[in-house]
């Protein structure tokens, strides 16, 4: 892999856990590392084998509202019917797929119907990336100063 490519994918990943973590912390009471795992989980389909079609390719069946919703009610069950949680869980992967649902490549929104629309936003450029990071840093340092936080 070409070390701009490594290197744009490694900035897409942090910008996606940064943001997660953010929203969590910022939003919920659950464990923040909540926000890191499911801010970066639709991109475990890096990991699907090059061989396989959609809809187990980058951006398929990961990056769907049905999939995201899959994981939010099974973290709803799986955590004893904490709402903390699933909202944790639903912050974090539901801001990765907005924030990947601007990008030109999009997602399928209807999946599992397969849809190509999207605004074709540079949301992994450096000005976005910025935005994103600039946004998250005020969640938390507004977060931090919250008066409800010194409880
Ligand atoms: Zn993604």
């Amino acid at each position: 892999m070409e070390p701009n490519r490594v290197l744009f994918l490694a900035v897409a990943f942090l910008t996606h856990a940064f943001v997660g973590y953010a929203l969590v912390r910022g939003f919920t009471d659950a464990d923040p590392r909540l926000g890191i795992v499911f801010g970066l989980l639709p991109d475990g389909d890096f990991l699907f084998p090059v061989v396989w079609e959609w809809p187990f390719v980058h951006r398929g069946i990961t990056h769907t509202p049905l999939f995201a919703l899959t994981v939010v009610g099974s973290a709803y069950a799986l955590s004893s019917r904490s709402r903390e949680s699933a909202a944790a869980v639903g912050l974090a992967i539901g801001s990765h797929l907005a924030i990947d649902s601007l990008s030109p490549r999009g997602i399928d929104w209807l999946f599992p119907i397969e849809t190509t629309w999207s605004p074709g936003l540079p949301v992994h450029s450096p000005i976005t990336t910025g935005l994103l990071w600039a946004v998250s840093i005020t969640i938390l340092v507004s977060q931090s100063t919250d008066p409800r936080s010194n409880e």
